[in-house]
């Protein structure tokens, strides 16, 4: 509380999901009336930091950047124990929260508004960018420090204070990312870290809006609980920002390079185990190319390594064994009608190897391609997250842009062809607010916008300058001085035209 972290009574252990005996942290969650506790200590500490000069808050947020960096190799070997994410990947997340500082740091100094010429003499307009007042925000564990940072390097850098959510079972990596915040000398009670599960995350988050002391939520994670999470926010005359799941496509054209499509769809259908929000979902490949394409992609999927994050791995274990009994939830969606051409399925144990890795007791499972999806299919239409890619066919690309958008998520979209004008035509018919040309549905980078549409979200961005409307509201000022009262529409002066001019 006050800036530090919130404990309470019930105790959460999150462990090492390579070893899942191994308890990487210990803490307490808070109840609802402690989540709204943290909110109202941020509100109080709010009316300080915004008066704090945006350039001075820049200095916290380079401050910030730099103790990351100097901290990458310890904070990525720590979000590796922690969720199973390969250690150069984990690297390359600390990375990604380095370049959101480096972008936002130099915001502070412009965070433009704009002077406004006036309908009337002697009268000037202003816009200015006012900060919201506090942010709450709930991220996912798969993403545990970049994610957030996406929210919380934006938020105090426009003057708001946060009352951070993290996973559950990304505790380890939330608390060693508060402690960095907080060495950059932010003052108490304006970075707040609420440790809590969904349910009483909920209900403090309904307390502190009833109480007037959350007005920005932000949200990443489910589409399920995201719709909820939206709802409430909207009852409270307030549009969160929301990232959510996605089912991304990733479309094959008969010019495609093979060999690039399938680097592409093995590392965002397998890497991270498939759990990043913009994992490959399905291949949508043309019938001419299909075959190849599949025989090409099951073999790259069989020599993949699977092991030890802490090794030279495309991908280690699910985050956590909720997320592996979701997982073997989702292999019971392939039906009959269905070829899984990548060999074994499920858990990587003694009795179902991958090669000779045994799994070592980790939640390692098998990475799954499923040709034969059909669009009424689950496995076509829903997010599996985690390591399964469905493949179908399609004979025109505009067959193909149906395909892709059928799903209704919208967040992450590729596509491989040599024609540009295939390209642009998928561009234009495309629901999803990101989308790839000759590369992965992954791999955001800090300065763009980054947020989907439809189930993926509600049209909200991350990223670049476009954060910057999530988390300050347009403020118009008019200042007039003329020394008269001068009626907008009315007491404007005409210069009248001969309208009926002809030459
Ligand atoms: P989740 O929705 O179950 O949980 C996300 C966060 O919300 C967690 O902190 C959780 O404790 C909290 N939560 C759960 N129930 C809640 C409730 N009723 N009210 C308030 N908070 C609640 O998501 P998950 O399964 O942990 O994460 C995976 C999902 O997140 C996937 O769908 C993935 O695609 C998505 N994701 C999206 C993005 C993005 O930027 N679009 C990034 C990462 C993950």
């Amino acid at each position: 509380m006050g800036g530090k972290d919130t404990t309470g009574e019930s105790v959460y252990e999150s462990t090492n999901p390579a070893r899942p005996g191994e308890v990487v942290a210990r803490v307490g969650l808070a109840d609802a009336a402690a989540f709204a506790a943290a909110c109202r200590t941020a509100k109080e500490a709010q009316r300080e930091w915004a008066k704090v000069p945006a350039p001075v808050r820049g200095r916290v947020i380079a401050s910030i950047g730099r103790l990351v960096e100097a901290n990458a190799e310890s904070l990525a070997r720590l979000v590796t124990r922690e969720i199973g994410k390969p250690y150069a990947e984990a690297l390359g997340e600390v990375r990604e929260i380095v370049d959101t500082c480096d972008f936002f740091l130099g915001e502070g100094r412009r965070l433009y508004g704009q002077t406004v010429p006036s309908e009337m003499p002697d009268k000037n307009l202003f816009t200015f960018r006012n900060p919201v007042g506090v942010a709450a925000v709930i991220t996912a564990g798969n993403f545990p420090v970049a994610v957030p940072s996406w929210y919380l390097v934006p938020a105090l850098l426009c003057g708001n204070a946060v009352v951070w959510k993290p996973a559950e079972y990304a505790a380890a990596s939330a608390e060693a990312m508060y402690r960095l915040f907080a060495a950059s000398g932010l003052p108490d009670g304006v970075l707040n870290v609420v440790f809590a599960d969904g349910a009483q995350t909920f209900a403090g988050l309904e307390l502190a809006l009833e109480e007037g002391s959350v007005h920005k939520v932000g949200f990443t994670g489910s589409s399920e609980v995201g719709r909820k999470v939206g709802e409430l926010a909207g009852r409270h005359l307030q549009s969160a920002c929301l990232e959510l799941g996605g089912k991304n496509p990733m479309v094959i054209m008969p010019d495609a390079d093979l060999d690039l499509a399938v680097e592409g769809a093995l590392f965002s259908g397998f890497g991270t185990a498939g759990q990043r929000c913009t994992s490959l979902g399905t291949v949508i490949v043309h019938e001419s190319v299909h075959e190849e394409f599949v025989e090409r992609f099951a073999r790259a999927a069989a020599a993949a390594r699977i092991g030890d994050p802490e090794q030279d791995v495309l991908a280690g274990p699910l985050l956590d064994q909720k997320f592996a009994d979701r997982y073997e939830e989702y292999l019971t969606w392939i039906q009959p009608h269905h070829e899984v051409v990548s060999g074994s399925t499920g858990r990587i144990t003694e009795d179902n190897p991958r090669g000779d890795f045994d799994g070592d007791g980790g939640l390692y499972y098998h990475p799954v391609i499923v040709d034969g999806v059909r669009p009424g299919d689950r496995l076509f239409l829903e997010e599996t997250f985690g390591p399964i890619v469905g493949v179908t066919t399609f004979s025109t690309l505009d067959e193909a842009v149906e395909l892709a958008n059928r799903p209704g998520y919208g967040l992450s979209s590729s596509i491989y062809t040599t024609n540009p004008k295939h390209a642009f035509r998928f561009r234009e018919g495309i629901s999803a607010g990101m989308v790839s040309v000759n590369n992965s549905t992954s791999g955001a980078e800090a300065h763009l916008p980054f947020g989907g549409n439809g189930k993926s979200g509600n049209g909200s961005r991350q990223s670049g300058m476009w954060v910057l409307d999530q988390f300050t509201r347009w403020q118009a000022m008019n200042w007039d001085f003329s020394g008269r009262l001068q009626k907008a529409q009315m007491d404007v002066a005409e210069i009248v035209p001969d309208l009926e001019f002809r030459i």
